[in-house]
């Protein structure tokens, strides 16, 4: 993940998928500011997606 602005590197800060969805959030330490990257579906989502479409 690289920075929009400066093209740097960007840090993962934090990562959650209690929502079922893999968001991630990034932080440039360059500009100070941190964005947050949606992932898609979390991979146990989608496994227990997978689970149910089987029944
Ligand atoms: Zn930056």
């Amino acid at each position: 993940m690289k920075c929009e602005t400066c093209g740097k590197q960007m840090r993962l800060d934090d990562k959650d998928t209690s929502s079922g969805r893999d968001m991630r959030t990034y932080y440039c330490e360059q500009c100070e500011k941190s964005c947050i990257v949606d992932n898609g579906i979390a991979l146990w989502q989608a496994l227990s997606d997978a689970r149910k479409f089987d029944e």
